[in-house]
């Protein structure tokens, strides 16, 4: 039956679509410091209009920390949300343009919709609902909305230690959160930490005819022949000392894992895969995609590869490498250790350069946070909530978390085909009014969940 919660979300569609669409069109790229200005301001007044008190925080060198605050109750919910996306390009892949939000088929498609733009509006047009329906809140909220996260958060903790008092609270809604093929709303109880370097060589003063490849050393080989070392066919990170500080699943968190629901076959068409790399099974895919590290190359640049022929020893070559972590992998000594295995096989030559580190987090399952959310989103979307323990990608949930060993989870309206950090990244609306009712609820019950 609709109730006053569901009349008040429909009455308000037009202006709260208008709202994700002016909110999509500023392009907060981390190389756009206008933009990312535009979009802290706004958020800034939104939350004022939501009736949050709503301020920001500066240090030098860094898009501002957004907080707003609202609400009574013995609970703190900390909501922890960032409104800088990741760059659109190639533009070319874009059905329509990245920054002119464009309604097709019941979805809006726009860069940041997914990630995380539509999920931080939501949230703050949760708390518009409810109190215009049921009055003051029965938690304290507190978002903390920064512009620097998808390159990788290295001015939050500076930000947050301006007031320690920031992350005082009880609990953490996560930025995002999906449903999967099925409908069924996928509750994130953590994610990946990352490290990211770049790596460089240079064999030769200049690019040089490839008629002297007897004796010329090659850049692109080099860089090759270093990253061989790295890791094995299966999947295996071979730097010395990786492993030590990975946090052993639990009987039980493997077993909850082998339990979800997993459309192995729905994957392998959207990627159209032959099979799973490292030659995994269903089940190896699952566990590993909760528990393990990895390293990921994202790009080798060297030499020529225009059209036609040019033959050429490239005197440089270099690439990016993400490395996701996993609790209780440390980004600094992962660095560390990378650097002691390239010298240790005689890559003195390579340099490696640290671009990013965020630790990773996983938080509590047993917690009233989770089995409000929980309820929640089963209310919601009429289907069954699933807990996943941790997202492939990375937040960064350490940082606002540790202090107190937070429960965190997500809540959102993502779905497979979201194409978040990719182009065409897009929401379904009826999703996206589904989450907002959730989070709405979600603050009612989280007052009184035990
Ligand atoms: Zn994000």
């Amino acid at each position: 039956m609709p109730d006053a919660l569901d009349a008040y979300i429909a009455e308000h569609q037009g202006r709260w679509t208008a709202e994700l669409r002016e909110l999509c069109a500023i392009p907060s790229e981390a190389t756009d410091a206008r933009a990312l200005q535009r979009a802290a301001d706004w958020c800034e007044q939104r939350l004022r209009a939501a009736g949050c008190g709503a301020r920001q925080i500066t240090v030098d060198g860094a898009p501002p920390l957004v907080v707003g605050e609202t609400g009574a109750g013995a609970r703190t919910l900390i909501c922890v949300q960032h409104y800088d996306v990741q760059p659109a390009v190639p533009l070319d892949l874009w059905t329509s343009p990245p920054y002119d939000p464009t309604l097709r088929d019941g979805a809006l498609y726009a860069r940041g919709v997914d990630d995380n733009k539509g999920h931080l509006l939501l949230r703050i047009q949760a708390v518009e609902a409810y109190r215009a329906v049921y009055g003051e809140l029965p938690i304290r909220m507190r978002f903390l909305i920064e512009g620097e996260e998808e390159s990788g958060s290295a001015h939050l903790g500076a930000m947050l230690a301006t007031d320690p008092t920031l992350t005082d609270g009880d609990g953490a809604l996560k930025e995002g959160g999906s449903v999967d093929s099925q409908g069924r709303p996928q509750l994130l109880l953590g994610g990946k930490g990352i490290f990211y370097v770049e790596l460089r060589v240079r064999t030769l003063a200049r690019d040089a005819h490839s008629g002297g490849a007897t004796y010329l050393p090659n850049a692109a080989w080099r860089l090759v022949n270093a990253l061989a070392t790295l890791m094995d066919e299966r999947g295996r990170v071979l730097i010395d000392g990786f492993y030590d500080d990975v946090r052993t699943p639990t009987a039980e968190e493997r077993a909850h894992v082998a339990a979800l629901p997993f459309d192995a076959d729905e994957v392998r068409r959207i990627y159209a895969l032959r099979a799973f790399a490292f030659r995994r099974e269903d089940m190896d895919v699952r566990i590993a995609s909760q528990f393990e590290p990895t390293c990921n190359i994202d790009g080798i640049v060297s030499g020529f590869t225009g059209e036609g022929t040019k033959t050429v020893i490239p005197a440089v070559a270099s690439c990016k490498i993400d490395f996701r972590l996993v609790p209780d992998q440390d980004p600094a000594r992962i660095a560390t250790l990378l650097r002691a295995h390239l010298d240790r096989h005689g890559f003195d030559d390579v340099e490696s350069v640290y671009k990013e580190g965020t630790r990773p987090y996983r938080g509590r399952w047993d917690d009233p946070l989770v089995r409000a959310a929980k309820a929640a989103a089963e209310e919601a979307f009429g289907r069954e909530a699933h807990l996943v323990p941790t997202s492939g990608g990375t937040s960064p949930m350490w940082a606002v978390c540790h202090k107190r060993s937070l429960a965190n989870v997500t809540l959102g309206m993502g779905h497979p085909g979201s194409g978040a950090h990719a182009p065409n990244e897009n929401i379904v609306l009826a999703n996206y009014w589904n989450a907002v009712r959730a989070t709405a609820r979600l603050y009612s019950l989280y007052a009184t969940q035990e």
